[in-house]
């Protein structure tokens, strides 16, 4: 089957002077997963590549670019799924690495358990070696002066509705040519959180999921609003009862409003390629491919597509 490939940079209110830069983030993160599967690489390899290009890209809030929590420290969340086995890995409130992702495939692939938190996670992490950067290699200036300037969690979520955040969480979601399944979702949460404040993004079935029989998921938007009604579990329900994914991800996303008054955004593909981006918030910078076009868009209802060159 044609394999296909869907990213996000995160929902919320993307200033306009990191708008193109996010775009441009999306693109290539886009681009490089696609790359993975057209050489028939796997669905689990070009989410985890396509996440990594993000996590180093400082636009993002994930590895580098990370917001900083309520004591001026990194903290960092990510989940890693494969749609085949439904195996797992996630890993929270762990510091200051660049690529949490493929740490949580470590967690996945070299642990019997799912998630690691926490001090475990960290001396797992020492354990096989990954290197630990100084906090302010990872933060922005720009970030540590926004930390500066807005003390509260609670001020934090307000930016986030108000358009002066500054960057967001990011996801892919992809099928391959064996019609195998994945998604991955890496981000440092909110500004401002509370030290051990966990968010959506590395817990199972909120911040993604992947199975093979339905499709996969990545969410990105209020965390304690998407874990209330486990948003990325929600979106594949509604598949199993026969949904289209765009269709899927608008009903769950406007029951997650209605109900519990959170705005996100989630990216969606289906074991058969039907893919979607959809959001509630102000924005949400997104790109996919399928059969060699680029789709992307970062306002609401906005498709711009383009052919990829090899
Ligand atoms: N969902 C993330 C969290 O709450 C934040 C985001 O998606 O921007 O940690």
């Amino acid at each position: 089957m044609d394999p296909v490939i869907v990213v996000h940079g995160g929902a919320w209110a993307i200033p306009d002077q990191i708008s193109e830069a996010s775009v441009k983030g999306v693109k290539t993160a886009a681009s490089e997963g696609f790359a993975v599967l057209k050489k028939r690489g796997s669905a689990l390899n070009a989410v985890e590549l396509a996440v990594r290009a993000m996590e180093d890209n400082p636009v993002f809030d994930a590895g580098h670019g990370a917001v900083l929590d309520a004591d001026g420290e990194v903290e960092l969340d990510a989940i890693i799924m494969d749609g085949k086995t439904l195996a797992a890995g996630a890993v929270s409130s762990i510091r200051n690495i660049s690529n949490p992702v493929t740490f949580a495939r470590s967690v996945m692939e070299k642990t019997d358990h799912v998630m690691l938190t926490d001090r475990g996670a960290n001396l797992f992490a020492d354990g096989l070696g990954i290197p630990k950067l100084a906090t302010e290699t990872l933060v922005t200036e720009n970030e540590r002066k926004e930390w500066e300037h807005y003390q509260k969690y609670a001020q934090g979520v307000k930016e986030l509705f108000n358009a002066q955040w500054d960057h967001d969480t990011v996801g892919a979601v992809a099928v391959d040519c064996d019609g195998n399944v994945a998604c991955a979702t890496s981000t440092g949460g909110i500004r401002n959180k509370m030290v051990g404040r966990v968010g959506d993004s590395p817990i199972i079935g909120s911040g993604g999921y992947a199975d093979n029989h339905s499709g996969a998921v990545s969410c990105t938007g209020h965390g304690e609003s998407i874990m209330k009604v486990t948003l990325a579990r929600l979106i594949l329900f509604h598949m199993e009862q026969g949904k289209a994914a765009g269709q899927a991800a608008e009903v769950s996303l406007q029951y997650m409003g209605e109900r519990v008054h959170g705005g996100g955004g989630a990216i969606v593909v289906s074991n058969k390629g039907d893919w979607a981006a959809k959001f509630t918030t102000e924005r949400m910078a997104w790109a996919s491919v399928k059969e060699d076009i680029m789709s992307y868009g970062l306002n609401p209802k906005e498709i711009f597509s383009e052919h990829i060159q090899d």
